[in-house]
């Protein structure tokens, strides 16, 4: 049997993002009152994946809700990689635009490295391009950094969670997310084990973490009884069941173990987002000397 002898807060990840949202606002308000122009993201989507298509709509919605511009650049299923990198090609040469974003998964046909590595690293506002990565591996400063796990750390910053020495476990190894979120875990001084799906008993590393990030996608893969009591648990994972989105953890076994737990919904997704209005304003602020 779980512990249970623990205050859980169930973090607010969408008040802390509009918190942060709104000081982005009143920064991007400031540069037009000085005359400059809005800060722009280009998205694009090849294909018409539904939940793509949804993810742009939200994206663009938040830029505009800030004062940014967000303009989208559609593709047909059928473009091949060198349409594909010919549109990336135009918005990387287009001054007017600062931050570009090619909408994942891409078809089969389109590989998804060669269209990162073709983004401009200044505008390398999801932080795929292998400069960008490379910067965060090598440990050297970076103004752009993978979205997800941006909003990750400002939630554990949030709620005063200590890395320094923590035992922190990563379950998923995207690149981004599970690999990006360690790397910045390690900087902060923690511990870092990275699991997967080959991993041997998950449920005794899990046990072992101050900080439990699971970035997995497998719905409530992680029960009460893997959670140390007092550890911080943050559920990136999303899964649709029967229509019912449902995260990596099962939040209502967390309750009086985990210090704090993300809930699947107003959690880590709106703060997502807001990292990604940040990288724009940043890579906005960089090319512009605004
Ligand atoms: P992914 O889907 O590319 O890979 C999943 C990872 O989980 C792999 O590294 C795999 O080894 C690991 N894995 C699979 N089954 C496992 C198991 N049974 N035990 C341990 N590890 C296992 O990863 P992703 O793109 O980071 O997405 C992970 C989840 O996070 C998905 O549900 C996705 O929808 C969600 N996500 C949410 C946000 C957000 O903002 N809320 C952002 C990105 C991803």
């Amino acid at each position: 049997m779980a512990d249970k002898a623990q205050q859980t807060i169930v973090v607010d990840g969408l008040a802390l993002a509009q918190d942060i949202r709104k000081q982005l606002a009143e920064e991007v308000s400031q540069y037009a009152s000085q005359g400059r122009r809005a800060p722009c993201l280009a998205v694009v989507l090849v294909g018409d994946d539904p939940a793509s298509a949804s993810y742009i709509k939200g994206k663009q919605r938040a830029c505009s809700r800030v004062g940014m511009e967000a303009i989208e650049k559609l593709l047909p299923a059928t473009a091949s990689e060198q349409e594909v990198l010919q549109v990336v090609n135009d918005l990387n040469h287009n001054d007017a635009v600062d931050g570009i974003l090619v909408q994942l998964p891409l078809p089969k046909a389109v590989s998804a490295y060669n269209v990162a590595a073709a983004i401009d690293p200044e505008k390398d506002v999801d932080a795929l391009h292998p400069t960008t990565a490379g910067r965060l591996l090598l440990g050297e400063a970076t103004e752009l950094a993978a979205c997800t796990p941006l909003g990750i750390m400002a939630i554990l910053k949030h709620h005063g969670i200590e890395q320094e020495g923590a035992n922190a476990v990563v379950i998923g190894r995207s690149n981004i997310v599970g690999k990006p979120v360690s790397l910045m875990l390690q900087r902060g001084n923690a511990t870092v084990t990275m699991c997967h799906s080959r991993t041997r008993d998950l449920q005794s590393v899990c046990r072992q973490a101050d900080i439990l990030v699971a970035a997995v996608g497998v719905p409530r893969l992680v029960q009460a009884d893997w959670i140390k009591p007092g550890a911080a648990v943050i559920d990136v994972g999303v899964s649709n069941v029967d229509g019912v989105l449902v995260g990596d953890v099962d939040t209502e076994g967390a309750m009086g173990i985990a210090s704090i737990v993300t809930p699947h919904r107003r959690g880590v997704g709106p703060m997502t987002i807001t990292m990604l209005l940040r990288n724009t304003l940043a890579a906005y602020r960089a090319r512009t000397g605004a």
